[in-house]
């Protein structure tokens, strides 16, 4: 009998923050036995709610949403993310540089699948969110991942960066606000990278999707921002800011000067018309997100549940001996080190499914965000204060007796 496998183009792709561990968290459950689930950046389930205006403005307008609208999008909604992009100061000459997408994920695919050939790298930082590193390698590429350094609040090693750029290297790309760090880069930062682009003709991807989700009083700086010139395309949407993940609603805004990319835009615009369009009503609520309508603002001031949350996790890993971690200042991740030697580490993954088996606490390892070291892991930090201090609770008399070799 004739079998199927997955394709060749799939075989070196990677995408674990759903992987190995997940599925035996899924046989766990299926047994009957309760998981806390530290994985996963989906708001809804730890009730985070989409705001009630949004839920109406999308209701309201279900009849309006009928059919295919172009495939770029609404013009309400490319109107309403030009005037938010130009108020954080970029460059974006018209709504023709703006896609809506069925999330940004689907526009991270269709970027690496309209600009990359067999064999052009693409720098990705390390560690990433893993879509990115997914997108690069099914597009025929390869993501060469550069260093985010812990000791440096987890900013991009420009040195690094410098250091992995080749002939070959088509892009850069940069997640600010990051995911998995928290990290919010600097104006000092991004200039670097700017400059490095500049030098060697490479596109910028700015993911940042989390950039309404800060901390602290820090302030956002789009890279696209920067120079009015270099090309940039910058990636938003509202599955976090409005904590509406499944309406699959995002955008990609394409800035600068476009003189050399014009056949790479063609061809952006023939992959957004193969998909005809993206989920309409999702679209009908971008203006009201983007004016700043059930914008979370309270919940990331102290108080609120995700500032509140975050120093609830930040201290109580820090007070585990054996594991540090620097304070995020952005979105709902924590990505702590773990002391490998100490614990015997060699697999992070190994160390992530004993932790699930004994004490049914479900993480992401390091490895899964391309993370080389067996030493780091993400927590996200969206359940309740009780729930966060129990799972840690748990993990210190985990680790009290835990070796790994
Ligand atoms: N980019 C980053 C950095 C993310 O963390 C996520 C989701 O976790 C996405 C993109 C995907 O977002 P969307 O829901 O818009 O597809």
């Amino acid at each position: 009998m004739r079998t199927f496998s997955k394709s060749h183009k799939l075989d070196n792709v990677c995408y674990d923050i759903r992987g190995p561990v997940m599925d035996e968290a899924d046989r766990m459950i299926a047994a009957g036995e309760k998981i806390l689930k530290l994985n996963i950046g989906n708001p809804a389930p730890f009730g985070f709610d989409a705001p009630p205006e949004i839920i109406g403005t999308m209701t309201d307008n279900l009849h309006n949403a009928q059919g295919y609208s172009t495939s770029k999008g609404i013009p309400q909604a490319r109107e309403a993310i030009l005037a938010y992009h130009r108020g954080k100061g970029v460059n974006v000459a018209s709504i023709d540089d703006i896609y809506t997408g069925n999330g940004v994920s689907e526009l991270i695919t269709m970027v690496m699948q309209g600009l990359l050939d067999n064999g052009d790298e693409v720098l990705v930082p390390a560690p990433d969110y893993p879509l990115w590193t997914a997108s690069v390698t099914l597009a025929g590429g390869t993501a060469v991942h550069y260093i985010c350094d812990e000791s440096s609040e987890w900013f991009p090693d420009i040195k690094d960066m410098e250091s992995k750029i080749t002939e070959k290297t088509k892009a850069v790309v940069i997640i600010n606000p990051n995911n998995p760090t928290g990290a919010v880069y600097p104006r000092e930062v991004l200039e670097q990278i700017a400059k490095l682009a500049r030098e060697h003709d490479l596109i910028v991807f700015s993911d940042e999707i989390y950039d309404r989700l800060l901390m602290d009083g820090v302030e956002h700086t789009s890279i696209a921002s920067i120079d009015p010139d270099l090309f940039c395309i910058t990636f938003n949407g509202i599955s976090k800011s409005h904590m509406s993940a499944g309406f699959r609603a995002g955008w990609m805004v394409l800035s600068g000067k476009k003189d050399n990319v014009r056949g790479y835009i063609e061809g952006l615009n023939m992959l957004s018309s193969m998909r005809l369009c993206s989920n309409v009503q999702a679209q009908y609520v971008i203006p009201a997100a983007l004016k700043g309508t059930g914008a979370p603002d309270k919940e990331l001031l102290p108080g609120g549940r995700i500032y509140d949350q975050r120093e609830c996790i930040y201290t109580l890993l820090n007070d585990i001996d054996g594991i540090s971690a620097v304070k995020p200042k952005a979105a709902f991740y924590i990505f702590p080190r773990i002391d490998a030697k100490k614990f015997g580490i060699t697999s992070d993954e190994q160390f992530v499914l004993d932790l699930l088996r004994t004490k049914k606490i479900l993480l992401v390892a390091g490895g899964g965000f391309h993370w080389e070291q067996p030493d780091h892991f993400r927590i996200v930090y969206l359940p309740c204060i009780d729930q966060l201090k129990l799972s840690m609770a748990e993990m210190k008399d985990f680790l009290s007796t835990y070796k790994q070799n």
